[in-house]
Protein backbone atom coordinates (compact mmCIF):
# COMPACT_ATOMS: atom_id res chain seq x y z
CA UNK A 1 0.00 0.00 0.00
CA UNK A 2 1.87 3.47 -0.78
CA UNK A 3 3.14 6.34 1.41
CA UNK A 4 2.18 9.70 1.88
CA UNK A 5 4.34 11.94 3.30
CA UNK A 6 3.00 15.57 3.50
CA UNK A 7 5.24 18.74 2.59
CA UNK A 8 4.22 21.19 5.10
CA UNK A 9 3.93 24.96 3.29
CA UNK A 10 1.12 26.21 4.44
CA UNK A 11 -1.33 26.93 1.91
CA UNK A 12 0.76 25.34 -0.29
CA UNK A 13 1.23 22.11 1.39
CA UNK A 14 1.10 19.23 -0.45
CA UNK A 15 1.57 15.10 -0.30
CA UNK A 16 4.12 13.02 -2.12
CA UNK A 17 2.58 9.66 -2.38
CA UNK A 18 5.03 6.87 -2.48
CA UNK A 19 4.39 3.79 -4.19
CA UNK A 20 4.01 0.53 -6.62
CA UNK A 21 1.35 0.86 -9.27
CA UNK A 22 1.06 4.62 -8.60
CA UNK A 23 1.12 5.81 -12.46
CA UNK A 24 -2.30 3.85 -13.31
CA UNK A 25 -3.79 5.17 -10.28
CA UNK A 26 -2.08 8.54 -11.53
CA UNK A 27 -5.15 9.63 -13.48
CA UNK A 28 -7.40 8.69 -10.52
CA UNK A 29 -5.64 10.87 -7.85
CA UNK A 30 -5.32 14.39 -9.88
CA UNK A 31 -8.80 14.04 -10.73
CA UNK A 32 -10.34 13.47 -7.13
CA UNK A 33 -7.97 16.30 -6.53
CA UNK A 34 -8.95 18.94 -8.83
CA UNK A 35 -12.22 17.91 -11.11
CA UNK A 36 -12.12 18.80 -14.90
CA UNK A 37 -8.48 19.81 -15.01
CA UNK A 38 -6.78 19.20 -18.16
CA UNK A 39 -2.78 18.29 -18.32
CA UNK A 40 0.27 19.06 -20.33
CA UNK A 41 2.34 16.10 -19.86
CA UNK A 42 6.05 16.69 -20.42
CA UNK A 43 8.36 13.84 -20.61
CA UNK A 44 11.61 12.61 -22.36
CA UNK A 45 12.28 10.30 -24.62
CA UNK A 46 13.96 7.42 -22.92
CA UNK A 47 10.74 8.05 -20.60
CA UNK A 48 8.12 8.43 -22.86
CA UNK A 49 9.34 4.60 -24.61
CA UNK A 50 8.47 3.01 -21.00
CA UNK A 51 6.02 4.77 -19.76
CA UNK A 52 3.93 7.27 -21.45
CA UNK A 53 1.37 4.94 -22.19
CA UNK A 54 0.05 4.25 -19.39
CA UNK A 55 0.09 7.46 -17.69
CA UNK A 56 -2.02 9.18 -20.32
CA UNK A 57 -3.98 6.11 -20.92
CA UNK A 58 -4.62 6.71 -16.73
CA UNK A 59 -5.10 9.94 -17.35
CA UNK A 60 -7.91 9.17 -20.29
CA UNK A 61 -9.38 6.23 -17.64
CA UNK A 62 -10.35 9.37 -15.56
CA UNK A 63 -11.49 11.84 -17.72
CA UNK A 64 -8.22 13.66 -18.19
CA UNK A 65 -7.33 15.13 -21.30
CA UNK A 66 -3.93 15.14 -21.58
CA UNK A 67 -1.31 16.83 -24.17
CA UNK A 68 2.17 15.22 -24.54
CA UNK A 69 5.07 16.44 -25.25
CA UNK A 70 8.54 14.11 -25.37
CA UNK A 71 11.87 15.92 -25.44
CA UNK A 72 15.11 14.62 -25.79
CA UNK A 73 17.14 13.17 -22.60
CA UNK A 74 19.73 14.38 -21.00
CA UNK A 75 21.17 17.82 -19.49
CA UNK A 76 21.60 19.52 -22.41
CA UNK A 77 17.72 20.26 -22.64
CA UNK A 78 17.44 21.98 -19.48
CA UNK A 79 17.76 24.80 -21.68
CA UNK A 80 16.19 27.76 -23.07
CA UNK A 81 15.20 27.03 -26.36
CA UNK A 82 13.79 23.99 -24.63
CA UNK A 83 11.79 25.98 -22.03
CA UNK A 84 10.37 28.40 -25.01
CA UNK A 85 9.31 24.74 -26.30
CA UNK A 86 7.33 23.54 -23.44
CA UNK A 87 5.78 26.80 -23.13
CA UNK A 88 4.46 27.17 -26.57
CA UNK A 89 2.95 23.54 -25.92
CA UNK A 90 1.26 24.30 -23.09
CA UNK A 91 -0.59 27.66 -24.66
CA UNK A 92 -1.26 25.83 -27.90
CA UNK A 93 -2.68 23.03 -26.06
CA UNK A 94 -5.52 26.07 -24.56
CA UNK A 95 -4.43 25.19 -20.96
CA UNK A 96 -6.00 27.71 -18.31
CA UNK A 97 -4.34 28.45 -15.30
CA UNK A 98 -6.15 26.08 -13.15
CA UNK A 99 -5.16 23.58 -15.49
CA UNK A 100 -1.77 21.40 -14.70
CA UNK A 101 1.90 21.01 -16.18
CA UNK A 102 2.78 17.16 -15.49
CA UNK A 103 6.73 16.47 -15.52
CA UNK A 104 7.15 12.87 -16.05
CA UNK A 105 10.45 12.61 -15.84
CA UNK A 106 13.95 12.55 -14.18
CA UNK A 107 15.26 15.74 -12.77
CA UNK A 108 15.67 16.64 -16.03
CA UNK A 109 12.23 16.99 -16.95
CA UNK A 110 10.98 17.90 -13.40
CA UNK A 111 12.83 21.72 -13.29
CA UNK A 112 12.34 22.32 -17.19
CA UNK A 113 8.24 21.56 -16.68
CA UNK A 114 8.41 23.07 -13.17
CA UNK A 115 10.16 26.36 -14.40
CA UNK A 116 7.38 26.32 -17.57
CA UNK A 117 4.88 25.56 -15.17
CA UNK A 118 5.96 28.68 -12.89
CA UNK A 119 5.91 31.35 -15.24
CA UNK A 120 3.41 30.11 -17.83
CA UNK A 121 -0.08 32.46 -17.29
CA UNK A 122 2.51 33.52 -14.25
CA UNK A 123 1.81 30.37 -12.43
CA UNK A 124 0.13 27.24 -13.37
CA UNK A 125 -0.54 24.07 -10.91
CA UNK A 126 2.12 21.41 -11.84
CA UNK A 127 2.43 18.04 -10.85
CA UNK A 128 5.54 15.51 -10.54
CA UNK A 129 5.98 12.21 -11.52
CA UNK A 130 9.53 11.59 -10.85
CA UNK A 131 11.15 7.85 -12.84
CA UNK A 132 14.12 8.67 -11.37
CA UNK A 133 15.36 7.65 -7.93
CA UNK A 134 17.34 11.02 -7.76
CA UNK A 135 14.32 12.43 -8.98
CA UNK A 136 12.10 10.80 -6.27
CA UNK A 137 13.65 11.60 -3.38
CA UNK A 138 15.48 14.97 -4.41
CA UNK A 139 14.51 17.10 -7.32
CA UNK A 140 11.08 16.79 -7.17
CA UNK A 141 10.09 17.66 -3.38
CA UNK A 142 10.97 21.10 -3.05
CA UNK A 143 10.32 23.40 -5.50
CA UNK A 144 13.29 24.16 -6.94
CA UNK A 145 13.14 25.01 -10.62
CA UNK A 146 15.37 25.70 -13.59
CA UNK A 147 17.64 25.53 -16.21
CA UNK A 148 21.66 25.88 -17.03
CA UNK A 149 23.17 28.94 -17.99
CA UNK A 150 26.52 29.17 -19.70
CA UNK A 151 27.47 30.86 -16.65
CA UNK A 152 26.58 27.54 -15.15
CA UNK A 153 24.28 25.22 -14.06
CA UNK A 154 20.49 25.97 -12.48
CA UNK A 155 21.56 29.20 -12.45
CA UNK A 156 17.95 30.66 -14.19
CA UNK A 157 14.65 29.76 -12.20
CA UNK A 158 11.97 30.17 -9.90
CA UNK A 159 10.17 28.53 -7.01
CA UNK A 160 7.42 26.96 -7.98
CA UNK A 161 5.92 24.03 -5.37
CA UNK A 162 4.12 20.55 -6.95
CA UNK A 163 0.86 20.37 -5.63
CA UNK A 164 1.04 16.98 -6.03
CA UNK A 165 4.11 14.35 -6.42
CA UNK A 166 3.09 11.16 -7.47
CA UNK A 167 6.51 8.50 -7.34
CA UNK A 168 5.63 5.02 -8.89
CA UNK A 169 8.72 2.79 -7.44
CA UNK A 170 8.01 0.13 -10.06
CA UNK A 171 8.80 2.60 -12.89
CA UNK A 172 13.12 2.43 -11.44
CA UNK A 173 12.63 -1.39 -12.83
CA UNK A 174 13.34 0.66 -16.13
CA UNK A 175 15.68 2.90 -15.04
CA UNK A 176 19.58 2.13 -15.86
CA UNK A 177 21.15 0.87 -13.06
CA UNK A 178 24.29 3.22 -12.82
CA UNK A 179 21.58 5.98 -12.15
CA UNK A 180 19.39 4.25 -9.88
CA UNK A 181 22.76 4.28 -8.06
CA UNK A 182 23.30 7.68 -8.20
CA UNK A 183 20.12 8.27 -6.91
CA UNK A 184 20.81 5.71 -4.36
CA UNK A 185 23.92 7.84 -2.81
CA UNK A 186 21.16 10.57 -2.15
CA UNK A 187 19.35 8.39 -0.48
CA UNK A 188 22.09 7.61 1.91
CA UNK A 189 22.95 11.32 2.10
CA UNK A 190 19.70 11.76 4.13
CA UNK A 191 21.08 9.13 6.93
CA UNK A 192 24.30 10.15 6.81
CA UNK A 193 22.93 13.93 7.61
CA UNK A 194 21.19 13.39 11.04
CA UNK A 195 19.36 9.86 10.71
CA UNK A 196 22.36 7.24 11.74
CA UNK A 197 19.27 4.87 12.27
CA UNK A 198 18.35 4.83 8.59
CA UNK A 199 21.65 4.56 7.56
CA UNK A 200 22.04 1.54 9.66
CA UNK A 201 18.70 0.16 7.88
CA UNK A 202 20.30 1.01 4.62
CA UNK A 203 23.28 -1.30 5.34
CA UNK A 204 21.34 -4.18 6.22
CA UNK A 205 18.27 -3.97 3.21
CA UNK A 206 20.48 -2.16 0.59
CA UNK A 207 19.83 -5.02 -1.39
CA UNK A 208 15.85 -5.08 -1.05
CA UNK A 209 15.82 -1.42 -2.27
CA UNK A 210 17.88 -2.24 -5.23
CA UNK A 211 15.75 -5.26 -5.85
CA UNK A 212 12.44 -3.53 -5.33
CA UNK A 213 9.26 -4.03 -3.02
CA UNK A 214 8.44 -2.68 0.36
CA UNK A 215 12.07 -1.95 1.18
CA UNK A 216 12.19 0.07 -1.54
CA UNK A 217 9.25 2.27 -0.84
CA UNK A 218 9.93 2.51 2.69
CA UNK A 219 14.05 3.76 1.77
CA UNK A 220 11.98 6.73 -0.55
CA UNK A 221 9.61 7.71 2.03
CA UNK A 222 12.09 8.16 4.64
CA UNK A 223 14.30 10.09 2.42
CA UNK A 224 10.98 12.33 1.00
CA UNK A 225 10.02 12.89 4.73
CA UNK A 226 13.60 14.09 5.39
CA UNK A 227 13.91 16.52 2.83
CA UNK A 228 10.45 17.73 3.23
CA UNK A 229 11.13 18.56 6.75
CA UNK A 230 14.12 20.41 5.74
CA UNK A 231 12.19 22.15 2.99
CA UNK A 232 9.31 22.88 5.36
CA UNK A 233 11.98 24.48 7.95
CA UNK A 234 13.40 26.54 4.79
CA UNK A 235 11.33 26.51 2.03
CA UNK A 236 13.84 29.38 0.14
CA UNK A 237 17.23 28.51 1.07
CA UNK A 238 18.42 30.74 3.42
CA UNK A 239 20.07 28.20 6.17
CA UNK A 240 18.98 24.84 7.27
CA UNK A 241 18.71 23.71 3.46
CA UNK A 242 22.65 23.54 3.02
CA UNK A 243 22.94 20.48 5.34
CA UNK A 244 21.53 18.76 2.19
CA UNK A 245 24.75 19.61 0.29
CA UNK A 246 26.46 17.02 2.46
CA UNK A 247 29.18 15.39 0.19
CA UNK A 248 28.08 18.50 -2.91
CA UNK A 249 30.97 20.86 -2.37
CA UNK A 250 33.63 17.97 -3.50
CA UNK A 251 31.10 16.33 -5.36
CA UNK A 252 30.56 19.50 -7.59
CA UNK A 253 34.22 20.15 -8.18
CA UNK A 254 34.62 17.04 -9.03
CA UNK A 255 31.50 17.22 -11.38
CA UNK A 256 33.16 20.35 -12.88
CA UNK A 257 36.62 19.10 -12.91
CA UNK A 258 35.89 16.56 -15.59
CA UNK A 259 33.77 19.09 -17.30
CA UNK A 260 30.27 17.69 -16.50
CA UNK A 261 30.95 14.68 -18.52
CA UNK A 262 28.46 11.90 -17.55
CA UNK A 263 30.40 9.48 -19.58
CA UNK A 264 32.98 9.58 -16.46
CA UNK A 265 30.92 10.91 -13.66
CA UNK A 266 27.72 11.37 -13.15
CA UNK A 267 26.62 13.94 -10.25
CA UNK A 268 25.29 10.94 -7.81
CA UNK A 269 28.45 9.30 -8.18
CA UNK A 270 30.46 12.42 -7.32
CA UNK A 271 28.44 13.34 -4.18
CA UNK A 272 29.20 9.41 -3.30
CA UNK A 273 32.92 10.27 -3.85
CA UNK A 274 32.18 13.56 -1.51
CA UNK A 275 30.65 12.28 1.26
CA UNK A 276 33.38 9.72 1.66
CA UNK A 277 35.69 12.89 1.41
CA UNK A 278 33.54 14.87 3.86
CA UNK A 279 33.79 12.29 6.49
CA UNK A 280 37.67 11.52 5.76
CA UNK A 281 38.26 15.29 6.33
CA UNK A 282 36.62 15.57 9.08
CA UNK A 283 38.55 12.61 10.49
CA UNK A 284 41.36 14.23 9.32
CA UNK A 285 40.07 17.40 11.64
CA UNK A 286 40.08 15.12 14.60
CA UNK A 287 35.92 15.67 14.84
CA UNK A 288 35.63 12.05 13.53
CA UNK A 289 36.40 8.55 14.01
CA UNK A 290 38.39 7.67 11.22
CA UNK A 291 35.89 3.92 11.38
CA UNK A 292 33.00 6.06 10.05
CA UNK A 293 34.71 7.14 7.45
CA UNK A 294 35.70 3.79 6.74
CA UNK A 295 32.09 2.96 7.27
CA UNK A 296 30.40 5.20 4.63
CA UNK A 297 33.29 3.92 2.01
CA UNK A 298 32.35 0.41 2.52
CA UNK A 299 28.96 0.57 2.27
CA UNK A 300 29.05 2.87 -1.04
CA UNK A 301 31.53 0.65 -2.11
CA UNK A 302 29.36 -2.46 -1.77
CA UNK A 303 26.65 -1.04 -3.59
CA UNK A 304 28.48 -0.40 -6.88
CA UNK A 305 29.38 3.45 -6.06
CA UNK A 306 32.46 4.99 -6.59
CA UNK A 307 34.18 6.16 -3.59
CA UNK A 308 37.42 7.37 -4.20
CA UNK A 309 39.00 10.12 -6.68
CA UNK A 310 41.10 7.53 -8.39
CA UNK A 311 37.93 5.78 -9.14
CA UNK A 312 37.20 8.36 -11.77
CA UNK A 313 38.71 7.67 -15.60
CA UNK A 314 40.94 9.61 -17.09
CA UNK A 315 42.56 11.65 -14.22
CA UNK A 316 41.45 14.88 -12.67
CA UNK A 317 43.20 18.57 -13.22
CA UNK A 318 45.82 19.66 -10.51
CA UNK A 319 44.72 20.08 -6.80
CA UNK A 320 44.77 23.42 -7.27
CA UNK A 321 42.39 23.88 -9.88
CA UNK A 322 40.36 20.97 -7.84
CA UNK A 323 40.63 24.13 -5.36
CA UNK A 324 38.59 26.91 -7.58
CA UNK A 325 35.82 24.67 -8.00
CA UNK A 326 36.08 23.63 -4.27
CA UNK A 327 35.90 27.62 -3.15
CA UNK A 328 33.06 27.79 -6.19
CA UNK A 329 34.52 31.14 -8.22
CA UNK A 330 35.36 32.82 -4.31
CA UNK A 331 38.27 35.20 -4.35
CA UNK A 332 40.03 33.48 -1.60
CA UNK A 333 41.31 30.01 -2.25
CA UNK A 334 42.78 29.74 0.52
CA UNK A 335 40.98 31.63 3.12
CA UNK A 336 38.42 30.00 5.42
CA UNK A 337 35.39 27.83 3.08
CA UNK A 338 31.98 26.84 4.30
CA UNK A 339 31.93 22.92 4.30
CA UNK A 340 28.88 20.42 5.67
CA UNK A 341 31.03 17.95 7.91
CA UNK A 342 30.56 15.47 10.42
CA UNK A 343 30.82 14.35 14.07
CA UNK A 344 30.15 11.18 12.80
CA UNK A 345 27.23 9.18 11.32
CA UNK A 346 24.45 11.20 11.20
CA UNK A 347 26.21 14.24 12.75
CA UNK A 348 26.80 16.51 9.67
CA UNK A 349 26.75 20.15 10.96
CA UNK A 350 27.55 23.57 8.91
CA UNK A 351 31.23 24.42 9.83
CA UNK A 352 31.95 28.10 8.26
CA UNK A 353 35.27 28.31 8.96
CA UNK A 354 37.22 25.57 6.89
CA UNK A 355 40.94 26.68 6.40
CA UNK A 356 41.20 26.63 2.71
CA UNK A 357 44.95 25.41 3.16
CA UNK A 358 43.96 22.70 5.46
CA UNK A 359 41.56 20.75 2.15
CA UNK A 360 43.77 22.30 -0.17
CA UNK A 361 46.48 19.71 1.69
CA UNK A 362 43.93 16.41 1.85
CA UNK A 363 42.67 16.85 -1.27
CA UNK A 364 46.51 16.63 -2.85
CA UNK A 365 47.46 13.57 -0.03
CA UNK A 366 43.82 11.68 -1.42
CA UNK A 367 44.03 12.22 -5.12
P1 LIG B 1 17.76 12.81 -15.84
O1 LIG B 1 16.46 13.49 -15.76
O2 LIG B 1 18.67 13.17 -16.95
O3 LIG B 1 17.50 11.23 -15.84
C1 LIG B 1 18.61 10.37 -15.95
C2 LIG B 1 18.47 9.45 -17.16
O4 LIG B 1 17.55 8.42 -16.85
C3 LIG B 1 17.93 10.14 -18.42
O5 LIG B 1 18.58 9.57 -19.53
C4 LIG B 1 16.46 9.74 -18.42
O6 LIG B 1 15.93 9.70 -19.73
C5 LIG B 1 16.52 8.37 -17.82
N1 LIG B 1 15.33 7.92 -17.09
C6 LIG B 1 14.69 8.57 -16.10
N2 LIG B 1 13.74 7.80 -15.59
C7 LIG B 1 13.77 6.62 -16.27
C8 LIG B 1 13.03 5.42 -16.19
N3 LIG B 1 12.09 5.23 -15.23
N4 LIG B 1 13.31 4.44 -17.06
C9 LIG B 1 14.30 4.61 -17.98
N5 LIG B 1 15.05 5.70 -18.09
C10 LIG B 1 14.77 6.70 -17.25
O7 LIG B 1 18.62 13.01 -14.50
P2 LIG B 1 18.27 12.88 -12.95
O8 LIG B 1 19.45 12.23 -12.34
O9 LIG B 1 16.93 12.31 -12.73
O10 LIG B 1 18.22 14.40 -12.49
C11 LIG B 1 19.34 15.24 -12.63
C12 LIG B 1 18.85 16.67 -12.75
O11 LIG B 1 18.14 17.00 -11.56
C13 LIG B 1 19.97 17.69 -12.89
O12 LIG B 1 19.65 18.58 -13.94
C14 LIG B 1 19.97 18.41 -11.55
O13 LIG B 1 20.38 19.76 -11.67
C15 LIG B 1 18.53 18.30 -11.15
N6 LIG B 1 18.30 18.40 -9.71
C16 LIG B 1 17.37 19.28 -9.27
C17 LIG B 1 17.09 19.41 -7.92
C18 LIG B 1 16.03 20.34 -7.46
O14 LIG B 1 15.88 20.55 -6.25
N7 LIG B 1 15.24 20.90 -8.36
C19 LIG B 1 17.77 18.61 -6.99
C20 LIG B 1 18.71 17.71 -7.46
C21 LIG B 1 18.97 17.61 -8.82
ZN1 LIG C 1 22.64 16.08 -5.25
Amino acid sequence: SPRTVRVDLGERSYDIVIGSGLIARAGAEIAARRPGIRCAVITDRNVAAAHLDSLVASLADAGVEAAPLVLEPGEKTKRFDELVRVCDHVLGARLERGDAVVALGGGVIGDLAGFAAGIVRRGMRFVQVPTSLLAQVDSSVGGKTGINSGHGKNLIGVFHQPELVLADTDVLDTLPIREFRAGYAEVAKYGLIDRPGFFAWLEANWREVFSGGPARIEAIATACQAKAEVVAADERESGARALLNLGHTFGHALEAATNYDSARLVHGEGVAIGMVLAHEFSARMNLASPDDAARVAHHLREVGLPTRMSDIEGGLPPTDILMTHVAQDKKVRRGALTFILTRGIGQSFIADDVPGDEVFRFLEDKR
